[in-house]
């Protein structure tokens, strides 16, 4: 079929170097390996094209799958094409995948594999299988389609091709969601992309299984003992939607089809969720560190997500301030600080200035003092330098901070009289 070409594919990915696709092809044949071919997003977005002229291909990488082993291939490659162009970037022998460059083009390699989930939503075992049976594995009807490089042949088990032409995403099969939940964020992620609707099955499998809840950790258990693989895989997932162009409708769809529950009920049920998050990406702020903060557990949900230490911070230093502020308004007293108070009560708690932000994003009610602080009164410095003042007689030593720190608070209530 024309469509699946070798010639004509590397005319319409554009990154692809001439004849590449034969050598990939060549290289297989001249170890046995009785099957290559080409599988995923490139393959869903070449048949969108040839439908729709004005789509884009957005080339990351080329995803292939043989029946055969990783590592004996890519070192045939680099026989035939060299070291300088044929660079290994990871073998996991576990996994039985490599990323390697090829002419600086990324291409993952993977064993053809079937999977099987033991434990619901934790990692699968991997087993060596047919190109088919790789197909099985995987997410959705769209995506599960390959083309075999020796006939360049359409593998296409789940009408994948309808779908596009449909527009509609579907699950490949009934536990789908149960084995693997990250599923509904790339499904999120898919829908907005594309604008692709999910079918009724597939929503309705979604909401089945959440409300089910088969997974052996829940939310409110110990964030620590909630099974890695899937915690670091629902992250990257997340991090990837949120920081797309699509991402407000992604992250609608989420919430349109109870996704959100998978993270924090209190998230699910946020309205102003997609605003919240604009704003702090305004701000600067990572939107997932954002988007966490908004939960009801936070701290708990960061620690789930494998959040990186300056993340942690910034959320830990969040509720820090949010607690010292509700613990101000007992009273009124706070009312009639001065400028300079504010600054001193503000600094002590150490928090990073994304803190603030976060607090100020979630609407405190005493944001107008963070706001007053973060783009005023922190940048006012002391009108004379330590060095003056020693200038002018003072001995070395903690009365010159003190000293530093009383002139500039004065000036911080004198800017506010101004
Ligand atoms: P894009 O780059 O546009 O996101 P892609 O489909 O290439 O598209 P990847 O995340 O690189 O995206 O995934 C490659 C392929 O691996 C997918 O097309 C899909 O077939 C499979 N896959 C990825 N994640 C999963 C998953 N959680 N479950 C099952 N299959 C998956």
């Amino acid at each position: 079929m024309e469509l699946f070409d070798k010639s004509k594919i590397e005319k319409e990915i554009r990154e692809l170097p001439n004849g590449i696709l034969t050598i990939l092809l060549d290289t297989a044949v001249s170890l046995n390996i009785n099957s290559i071919a080409i599988v995923g997003g490139v393959v869903r977005d070449l048949i969108t094209k040839s439908k729709n002229q004005d789509s884009e291909i957005i080339f990351n990488d080329l995803d292939l799958i043989i029946e055969g082993e990783t590592s004996i291939y890519v070192k045939e490659l680099q026989k035939k094409l060299g070291p300088e162009r044929v660079k290994v970037i990871r073998n996991n022998t576990t996994y039985k995948t490599s990323e390697i460059s090829i002419n600086g083009i990324k291409v993952d390699i993977a064993t053809a594999r079937e999977e099987t989930y033991p434990i619901p939503g934790e990692n699968p075992i991997v087993e060596s299988s047919t190109i088919q049976n790789d197909l099985i594995r995987r997410d959705f009807n769209i995506n599960a389609m390959a083309i075999e490089l020796k006939d360049n042949k359409l593998l296409d088990l789940f009408s994948g091709l309808d779908a596009i032409y449909n527009k509609k995403i579907d699950f490949l099969h009934e536990s789908s969601v149960l084995d693997d939940p990250t599923r509904i964020i790339r499904a999120s992620r898919y829908s907005a992309k594309l604008g692709f609707r999910l079918s009724h099955q597939a929503l309705r499998q979604i909401k089945d299984t959440v409300n089910l809840w088969p997974w052996n950790w829940h939310i409110g258990d110990n964030a620590d003992l909630a099974p890695s693989g899937l915690s670091i895989r629902l992250k990257m997932e997340l991090e990837l939607l949120l920081k797309s162009n699509y991402w407000k409708n992604a992250l609608k769809n989420l919430q349109d089809w109870g996704g959100l529950n998978i993270l924090d009920p209190k998230l699910q049920n946020d309205q102003s969720l997609i605003e919240k998050v604009f704003i702090a990406k305004k701000s600067n702020i990572e939107p997932l560190t954002a988007l966490v903060y908004e939960s009801k557990y936070p701290i708990s949900l960061a620690q789930r997500l494998h959040f990186d230490k300056q993340q942690k911070e910034i959320i830990e230093g969040a509720c820090q301030l949010k607690k010292y502020l509700e613990n101000l308004t007992v009273n009124d007293l706070y009312k009639k600080w001065p400028p300079s108070k504010w600054t001193s009560f503000l600094e002590e708690i150490n928090a990073n200035e994304s803190s603030f932000i976060l607090e100020i994003c979630k609407e405190n009610p005493l944001k107008e003092y963070l706001i007053s602080w973060l783009t005023n009164w922190k940048d006012i410095e002391s009108p004379i330098k330590g060095d003056d003042l020693i200038a002018k007689g003072w001995a070395p030593g903690p009365e010159i901070g003190l000293e530093l720190k009383r002139q500039r608070m004065k000036l911080i209530d004198e800017e506010i009289i101004s």
